[in-house]
């Protein structure tokens, strides 16, 4: 085994959790590491094609769990390479949120209010703008008009997409290969580069140990074609480690280093949110849209350029309404998602099972017409995760992409509930006149699914029911820090990319006083990044 470098700081992940503290420590002189499990793909290597091997393969990662099952990102970059980009803020009833728990979850120090001025860090260095009607895509300019047409509203979504960039390819799940999406490769991670962090791809991180005041970080590197490979052994030394490996693999990485490192403290794997995400496929009419609604779309089709999905551009907001209880409020946002995973999931008429058989083969073949609905409401915190695998977050099923990970999701009534709510809700808002049929996504085959998974190590002002204090640093370890999602405590009703960041902009200075306690002169108050 090679000697043991030791750093400052070992940032482990490269997402909105670990390329924000890792600019902002390196910009104040701190040595920082990122180690990403994922390959580093420039803009000119993303490839418009899923076909396996391409560079969308190789920058996600789907694990499947038992009730639940997780889609996000696997490249430098993380997620923000492959999201789709909408970055709206929470309404502010969510941190005052009491779940099943049957008190307040998230600190008391975070609310709405106190996490505005990080928003605005935020939306000034990924550079979020709020579209116009103008802006939007045909979808969403027909969600508007669905939504109008039943008495209520919608907004369209601020996004970190540059408009002028964009060329409408519907690749968006691919990778911006315009650099229109304004992912982190483009702003916070470059900057933490030129001022002197150093970003290893294909470096899987399996463990954490401790020795004397620091820590070592432990990793193994990773084949580039074959994730299943795992090469040479390494190891950090580091006065802090920041876990950033997103809300499906921190956990994993600290119920690992438990033996080591000692007892975790109980939120650890336990409290996961999926962000009460669901997907409804809206079959359309298009005659009826064209006779009520006097819309129609290129080629007379709705969808026939989204080839692999853009992002969400309009919401209905109506039931983020405060007086509403708890589990009652939720978002319904129009995005397009590919015929893939969809098609399969999409539930068609007729007898049980609905996942195949020749109503879904008629549903296939409208497939121009869906228009796609995505519903986030309020989830009870379900999910636990189970005893590590060997290696990673999950046992490797493909070279690529697939695993089988350690996630149990059993939703409570008051979650099932929320769902069948906004399930019937969607179908009461495009119902209306026979405009389109809606069909919920079934959970019989793959559980619940989610790209926004969250709370796995939430923050919380009690050690009983969460893992990491106000600053984000985990109880009972001092100097490991987590900032993915895995420390936003519940579901936001909106999607989740905007809070991560502003959270993991709030615990920098916290971290740098753990810094400089250990004797590392480490400064706080770098600008915003500029790309
Ligand atoms: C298709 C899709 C669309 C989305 N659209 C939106 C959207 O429009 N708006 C929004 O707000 N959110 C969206 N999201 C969600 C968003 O991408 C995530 O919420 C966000 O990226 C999470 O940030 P994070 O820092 O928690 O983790 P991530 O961004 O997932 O970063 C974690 C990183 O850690 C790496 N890693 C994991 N394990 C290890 C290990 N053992 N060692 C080293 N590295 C490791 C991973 O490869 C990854 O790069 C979308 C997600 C997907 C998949």
């Amino acid at each position: 085994m090679s000697a043991v470098e030791s750093v400052d700081v070992v940032v482990i992940g490269s997402g909105f959790g670990g390329a924000i503290p890792a600019y902002h420590l390196a910009a104040g002189g701190a040595r920082v590491v990122v180690l990403e499990r994922g390959p580093w793909l420039s803009s000119g290597e993303l490839e418009h094609s899923f076909k396996f091997g391409s560079s969308a393969t190789r920058a996600f990662d789907f694990t499947a769990g038992s009730g639940m099952s997780v889609l996000g990102g696997n490249c430098v970059g993380g997620g923000s390479v492959v999201y789709f980009a909408a970055m709206p803020r929470p309404p502010a009833f969510v941190f005052e949120r009491q779940g099943s728990l049957g008190r307040r979850i998230w600190p008391r120090a975070l609310s709405r209010e106190t996490l505005n001025p990080w928003y605005d860090r935020v939306t000034e260095s990924v550079q979020v703008e709020d579209a116009t009607w103008k802006d939007i895509s045909y979808g969403g300019g027909l969600w508007g008009a669905l939504c109008d047409h039943a008495g209520r509203t919608a907004n369209p979504l601020p996004s970190a997409v540059d408009g002028e960039k964009c060329v409408d390819c519907n690749w968006m799940m691919a990778g911006c290969r315009f650099d229109a999406k304004k992912s982190l490769t483009l702003n916070y991670l470059p900057a933490a580069v030129a001022h002197g962090a150093q970003i290893r791809p294909l470096h899987e991180v399996q463990q954490i140990t401790r020795e004397g005041q620091e820590y070592l970080v432990h990793f193994r590197t990773v084949d580039p074609v074959d994730y299943r490979v795992l090469g040479e052994e390494g190891t950090l030394r580091a006065a802090v480690v920041i876990v950033a490996a997103g809300a499906g693999a921190t956990p994993v990485i600290l119920q690992r280093s438990e033996p080591a490192l000692g007892a975790m403290p109980h939120g650890v794997g336990r409290y996961f949110s999926g962000n009460g995400e669901r997907l409804n496929v809206v079959e359309i009419d298009e005659e009826r849209v064209r006779s009520v609604l006097g819309l129609q779309g290129r080629n007379g089709g709705g969808y026939s350029a989204f080839q692999v999905g853009r992002g969400p551009v309009v919401a209905n907001w109506d039931k983020l309404d405060a007086a509403l209880p708890e589990f009652e409020r939720y978002s319904l946002e129009q995005l397009y998602f590919p015929p893939g995973l969809g098609t399969v999931l999409a539930r068609a008429g007729g007898p049980s099972p609905d996942w195949f058989g020749l109503d879904k083969k008629e549903l296939l073949a409208r497939w121009q017409s869906w228009l796609i609905i995505f519903e986030m409401i309020e989830d009870d915190n379900e999910g636990v995760f189970g005893p590590p695998p060997p290696t990673g977050n999950s046992v490797r099923l493909a070279q690529q992409t697939l695993g089988r990970g350690t996630l149990r999701y059993r939703p409570r009534p008051s979650t099932l509930a929320a769902w069948a709510r906004a399930d019937a809700d969607i179908s009461d808002i495009v119902g209306r006149d026979g405009l389109g049929v809606a069909r919920p996504w079934t959970n019989d085959l793959v559980g619940a699914y989610t790209v926004h998974p969250l709370s796995s190590c939430r923050v919380g002002d009690d050690p009983a029911t969460s893992a990491l204090d106000n600053g984000h640093e985990l109880y009972g370890h001092p100097g490991i820090f987590v900032t993915d999602g895995s420390a936003v405590p519940t579901a936001l009703t909106v999607n989740p990319s905007m809070t991560i960041a502003a959270m993991a902009e709030r615990a920098v200075p916290n971290i740098v006083r753990r810094l400089r306690e250990a004797g590392r002169p480490v400064r706080y108050g770098a600008p915003v990044p500029v790309p």
